[in-house]
């Protein structure tokens, strides 16, 4: 049986911009740093094109969502957000962006929803900067865009993020962005820099090097989310947990839980960009349909087949309902 038009749509990963944060980006595109994510700006941050467009131009995406019934869009500031930039700029971009994006919401408060951005460069300032978002502005919780100047979670350094992110009981949606310096070389050919293998393999490293590390040990009550079906990550639950008994017995693994323990404690995942009933079945047996939230992937993926797949997919109702708002409604409480 298919959604009817009154079924609560809540769309989970839904990028947004604002003209000074494209055109900061479009600034960096000009620069002679030879950077992956990079190239993608060179198209979508320059002004009146179609992606511009479709993060900038709320009006138009009302219309878009009013088509297919889309009740919310959870707004994120789009990849790679604040993190190529150094570390004031950064931390007043995040400021400016989470203002502007309150501002949005306020503006249609049941249409829209949205995570914060801060500037791990300066993780000190990010706190602050994700309290205010929280307590002052109402903000549903924060996105990461995976890897800051190639360093990744597991850095203690980060820490105080993550201790602030749990106190706060907000999740952190680890979006990707372009593999790092460290991989760069591998994936700068034949258009792998992108979804086309990068974005997956980006975030799905940066997930299993937190997990591995025993951070969520300090952390039990962390919640991540992340999109594209889990990054690949649910695909290979059992190998990691038997490969990761074998590490344990040399020695060179620190965390004390498997990674599928850590992934069905603390991770949540997305349909974003995946419009793949079987892959979407094989999660539901997995993870079961409580961690799995629905995402468009707006503007980068068109609204239309999305919904449509997520209104036909052949899964139960009870579940359609938890994948369409219950789920998200809880992890980033949004008002039912
Ligand atoms: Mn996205």
């Amino acid at each position: 049986m298919a959604a009817d038009k009154k079924m609560r749509r809540i769309a989970t990963e839904e990028a947004w911009s604002m003209p000074e944060h494209m055109a900061a980006i479009l600034a960096l595109t000009k620069s002679t740093w030879d950077d992956l994510d990079l190239r993608l700006p060179r198209r979508s941050a320059v002004p009146n094109s179609p992606l511009y467009n479709g993060l900038t131009d709320d009006k138009r995406r009302l219309e878009i969502m009013d088509a297919d019934d889309v009740s919310v869009h959870l707004l994120s500031l789009t990849s790679p957000g604040v993190q190529m930039f150094d570390a004031d700029t950064a931390v007043g971009m995040a400021t400016l962006a989470n203002d502007r994006m309150a501002e949005t919401i306020a503006k249609h408060p049941t249409r829209f929803a949205g995570l914060a951005s801060f500037a791990p460069q300066d993780p000190k300032r990010a706190v602050i900067e994700m309290e205010r978002a929280i307590n002052k502005l109402k903000l549903n919780g924060f996105i990461l865009n995976s890897h800051t100047n190639g360093e990744y979670l597991d850095n203690p350094k980060y820490w105080p993020i993550l201790e602030a992110a749990e106190a706060l009981d907000r999740a952190i949606y680890i979006h990707p962005r372009c593999p790092s310096k460290h991989m760069a070389a591998l994936y700068g050919d034949y258009g792998m820099y992108t979804a086309l293998w990068g974005f997956q393999a980006e975030v799905s490293v940066h997930c299993m090097r937190m997990i591995l590390c025993g951070l969520f040990e300090r952390f039990p009550k962390l919640k991540i989310v992340i999109g594209h079906m889990g990054e690949s990550i649910p695909y290979n639950m059992w190998r990691n947990d038997y490969i990761y008994g074998l590490h344990k017995e040399w020695g060179d693994v620190p965390g004390n839980l498997k990674p599928g323990e850590v992934f069905a404690r603390n991770f949540w995942i997305t349909t974003s960009g995946v419009e793949h009933t079987p892959a979407l079945k094989y999660c539901i047996e997995v993870l079961g349909a409580d961690r799995i939230m629905w995402a468009i992937d707006y503007p980068y993926q068109v609204s239309p087949p999305s919904v449509k797949w997520m209104n036909e997919a052949e899964i139960s109702e009870a579940d359609r309902h938890k994948i369409f708002h219950g789920n998200a409604e809880k992890i980033f409480h949004i008002a039912g």
